[in-house]
C-alpha cells in the first residue's frame, strides 16, 4: 500500500509502506482522502514548521477521512464499512492542561503527522492507517468523504473564532485567505459575525474567501484599497506572516482582540507591541482544536458552499504535483490526496 513520506526538506516520496495491524483498542481505516495543510507543505518546503523540526523520515497528513476495515482487540467502535473522520489529536488525559480542558494545549499529546515529538507520530497519508477507536467520528447523515475531509481544518477555524469570544454582531477582520483563513471566514459566519473582511496579496485567495461568506474582500498589498476599514471589533491573523499581525493590530478597535492562529515563522517575530499597550489589545493564540472536531461535521453536513473550497482531488501517485499545486495559492485552495486504488 501507499504512503506519503517526507525524508527532508524537499524530498517527498510516494513508497510502498507495510500494512497496519489494529493494536488493543485500535480500528485500521481505508483512508480515502487527505487533505494537504500548510503544515505538510511546511515540512515539505522548509523540514519543519514553526518550531518543529523533522529528525527522521514521516509519513504526513493529519486530515483523513475513510472507511473503517476492521477492530482490533478489545475495540468497541464504528464497525467496519463505517465512513468516518479521524480525529487527529490523543491527548494523554492526565497534564495540567488536559486536566483544565484544554486539551488542545496537552504537553504530551500525539498528532497524526506532527514532528512535534520524538520519535515523531506517524501521519495519515497512507491507503490504511491504524488509529486509537476514540479517534474515529462516524459521518453525519448527508455528509460524504470528500467534503467531510475538511473536517480538521474547519476544526482548526473554529477553535480560533471560539478562542475570539462571542463575535455575533461583530465586525470580524481575517487577514490571509489561504483554506485556514477561508474556514475562518464561515465559522465566523456560523458564529453569527455581522460583518467579515478579509485581507490577502493574492485575488485568486480572495475569491475563495468570497466563495466562504467574506462580506468585504481587501488586497493586503494596496494602502488605497478602498475596502479598508476603519477598524474592526475582532481580528484572526491566518496568514502566518508578521505583516499579518501588525495589520490585525493596526485595525482592531481599542480593548478588542486578536486571534493569532497563522504559525509565524521559525524564532521571534517583530510585532507592533505598542499598540498592544497603548490600546489594551488582547492578543491571543490560537492551536488546533478538541472537541470543535464535531461541531465541524455538523457545520459540513449542512452547508454545501464547502465545496467550493475543495480546488481538486489528486491520486496519491501524483502527491508530489499535489504538493506544488496546494503550496500554489494562486491556483488552489484545499487540495485533497485520494487513496482509493
Ligand atoms: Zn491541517
Ligand atoms: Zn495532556
Amino acid at each position: 500500500m501507499l504512503g506519503c513520506v517526507i525524508h527532508g526538506r524537499g524530498d517527498l516520496r510516494v513508497e510502498e509502506l507495510p500494512e497496519p495491524e489494529p493494536g488493543p483498542g485500535q480500528a485500521v481505516v481505508a483512508v480515502r482522502h487527505g487533505g494537504v495543510c500548510g503544515s505538510d507543505l511546511h515540512y515539505w518546503r522548509h523540514g519543519g514548521v514553526g518550531d518543529f523540526r523533522l529528525r527522521e523520515p514521516m509519513v504526513l497528513g493529519h486530515e483523513a477521512v475513510g472507511t473503517v476495515v476492521s477492530l482490533g482487540a478489545g475495540a468497541t467502535g464504528p464497525a467496519p464499512g463505517t465512513p468516518v473522520a479521524v480525529h487527529p489529536a490523543t491527548p494523554c488525559g492526565v497534564c495540567p492542561e488536559c486536566a483544565q480542558g484544554r486539551r488542545n494545549v496537552c504537553r504530551d499529546t500525539r498528532y497524526l503527522g506532527s514532528a512535534a515529538r520524538f520519535p515523531h507520530v506517524q501521519g495519515a497519508f497512507a491507503a490504511r492507517i491504524a488509529v486509537p477507536v476514540e479517534q474515529l467520528r462516524p459521518l453525519p447523515a448527508g455528509l460524504g468523504l470528500r467534503r467531510a475531509a475538511l473536517a480538521e481544518p474547519l476544526s482548526v477555524a473554529l477553535h480560533a473564532v471560539r478562542r475570539a469570544g462571542d463575535v455575533a454582531g461583530r465586525h470580524v477582520l481575517v487577514t490571509g485567505a489561504g483554506p485556514i483563513g477561508c474556514l475562518v471566514v464561515a465559522a465566523a459566519r456560523a458564529a453569527g459575525a455581522a460583518r467579515i473582511t478579509v485581507t490577502d496579496l493574492l485575488p485568486e485567495a480572495l475569491g475563495y474567501a468570497a466563495v466562504a461568506g467574506a462580506d468585504t474582500l481587501v488586497r493586503a498589498g494596496d494602502p488605497d484599497d478602498a475596502g479598508w476599514p476603519p477598524e474592526v471589533d475582532v481580528a484572526v491573523e491566518a496568514s502566518g506572516a508578521a505583516a499579518g499581525l501588525n495589520t490585525c493590530l493596526r485595525l482592531v478597535r481599542r480593548g478588542g482582540v486578536v486571534v493569532q492562529l497563522g504559525m509565524l515563522p521559525p524564532g521571534s517575530s517583530p510585532f507592533a507591541g505598542n499598540l498592544l499597550v497603548s490600546r489594551e489589545i488582547e492578543l491571543r493564540g490560537a492551536f488546533r482544536f478538541d472537541t470543535e472536531f464535531d461541531e465541524a461535521l455538523r457545520l459540513l453536513a449542512a452547508r454545501g458552499e464547502f465545496d467550493g473550497l475543495i480546488s481538486a482531488v489528486v491520486p496519491v501517485r501524483e502527491a508530489g504535483a499535489a504538493f506544488a499545486l496546494a503550496a500554489d495559492r494562486a491556483r488552489s485552495c484545499k487540495v485533497l490526496l485520494d487513496f482509493d486504488g
